[in-house]
């Protein structure tokens, strides 16, 4: 018999009583159950009192204490303040509502942990699996790549480090930035979400290069100033390689001018990218299938399942029309990664191959049981839904005297202020951003805010499956009561 000396290996992270464990795992499901079901119950959303606070700057623990007492924690401190953003009165940025169906699938997820990168197992066909989906959701042609990544910034990024591939396929990995010896740059629209001007940092290329086009009345990228600004931009020597349109602008959600940008870069060789975070998935809806034909024509789509999707976080998803040119990209096989004939190390590439990650999880899975669970019939009907209900709230603005709309509502996003005539913009400005607070803290509703042509709006934006129109309604009339509160003071 072998003798094993070590004395400690009886340490596991594993339960000393599984029985008991269970019992308190019952108790959290229940507990998260009841709460889901009765969030409407709740505040949208109340401030963490300094109790809080304080509770999360306690020394690193040293020694452990019972599972139980630390979930009392979680009781007391942490559930109670919440984002809000699963609550049926948030209309708060782009955020996802979740699901009781996406919690159990993230709790899948975790118990098996596989790590989705390569390996002959069922977790990697299941990631295979939900990047066709996400393909035939948006009408993407069948030979094109894929990638499940955190969210819509690594989205983007992806797709902008695949279009600065394609300009010198032999070099740039090499040479980087340099390579080819004259500066690149890319288009957007003065519109566009940030994070593309961080991936623009993160390439190298610096925001110099990105090159903000101006909007027209719509919010939509002027197609004329464009080709203005590529003509200088080509005679002044520099290479404009990537024009970036957004479905679904951040500020107001409008649609840029698709199919004419596909035009445009066909008829000039630039690589065309699409930010749809949350507007590409729109394209399931009847009415927007015009507006968003030209998704099939992009070389790469960045979009987000966490937002109309209503999936727990994270999950985004980024599609690339030249699968080769996509793998050229990333590929690197090290030592340690070589796939084999049989045996664990085969099966699918190496997911590694296709994008900036290497250790992943297993966030296929709540996509996968989600679209399979409710169909992309019931999908439309949603993203339907919140469109039907914004365009209720655009119209509900332009009817009341004291609000007014500061943009054409457009999708799923509506931007208004109370103005009862007679103050100046400094004061308006002033006015509505208090009562974006104070419907805040006195929990009627959350709303965002943003700036349009120098205006602070209040911007109410909705991928919410639990909205209904009378929370819309209680949105106005919380406005109008706080807009006439303060403005009477
Ligand atoms: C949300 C959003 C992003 C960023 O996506 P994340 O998932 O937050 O990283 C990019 N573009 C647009 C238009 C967005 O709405």
């Amino acid at each position: 018999m072998t003798h094993h000396p070590n004395s400690k290996e009886s340490l596991t992270f594993d339960p000393s009583d599984w029985q008991e464990f269970g019992q308190l795992a019952h108790r959290m499901l229940d507990t998260m159950l009841d709460y889901l079901q009765d969030i409407r119950q709740q505040p949208v959303w109340q401030k963490p009192p300094q109790a809080v606070k304080q509770h999360f700057q306690q020394p690193l623990p040293l020694e452990g204490q019972s599972l139980e007492s630390v979930y009392e924690e979680f009781l007391t401190y942490i559930l109670p303040y919440p984002k809000g953003n699963i609550h049926p009165r948030f209309f708060a940025w782009v955020q996802t509502t979740g699901t009781p169906l996406g919690m159990l699938a993230e709790m899948l997820s975790a118990g098996m942990t596989p790590n989705v990168t390569i390996g002959d197992h069922a977790a990697m066909y299941v990631d295979g699996q939900v990047v066709d989906w996400c393909k035939q959701l948006l009408g993407f042609p069948p030979q094109g790549s894929g990638l499940l990544v955190s969210g819509g910034s690594m989205a983007n990024l992806t797709g902008l480090l695949v279009a600065r591939q394609s300009v010198d396929r032999e070099r740039i990995r090499q040479q980087g930035v340099l390579a080819g010896g004259k500066q690149l740059v890319l288009y957007a629209s003065s519109e566009a979400h940030s994070c593309i001007e961080k991936a623009a940092e993160v390439m190298g290329l610096g925001t110099d290069a990105l090159r903000k086009v101006p909007v027209d009345d719509q919010y939509r990228m002027d197609l004329e100033q464009l080709k203005r600004m590529l003509a200088q931009d080509w005679a002044r020597g520099v290479h404009p390689f990537c024009l970036i349109g957004s479905a679904g602008t951040v500020n107001t959600g409008a649609i840029d001018p698709l199919d004419e940008m596909a035009d445009l870069c066909e008829q000039n060789g630039l690589w065309f990218h699409v930010d749809g975070a949350f507007g590409a998935l729109a394209k399931v809806v009847p009415a927007y299938q015009g507006q968003l034909a030209a998704l099939e024509r992009a070389d790469s789509v960045a979009f987000d399942l966490h937002k109309w999707l209503s999936l727990p976080y994270e999950v985004g998803c980024v599609l690339i029309k030249d699968a080769a040119l996509h793998r050229e990209t990333f590929a690197l096989t090290p030592n340690y990664l070589l796939n084999h004939e049989r045996g664990l190390a085969a099966g699918p590439d190496s997911i590694s191959n296709y994008g900036i990650e290497l250790s992943r999880g297993f966030k296929a899975l709540k996509v996968w049981m989600s679209l399979k669970t409710f169909g992309v019939a019931h999908l439309t009907g949603i993203i339907s839904q919140n469109i039907e209900q914004m365009a209720y709230l655009s119209r509900r603005v332009e009817q009341e005297p004291m609000l007014e709309l500061l943009a054409p509502a457009s999708l799923n996003i509506v931007c208004y202020r109370y103005n009862p005539g007679g103050l100046s913009t400094q004061a308006l400005n002033t006015l509505n951003k208090e009562i974006v607070m104070q419907l805040q803290e006195r929990a009627i509703a959350s709303s965002s805010s943003t700036m349009l042509k120098g205006q602070y709006a209040i911007r109410a934006a909705s991928v919410n499956h639990r909205t209904r129109l009378s929370d819309m309604d209680a949105l106005l009339e919380g406005t109008l009561l706080i807009g006439s509160q303060l403005h009477t003071q």
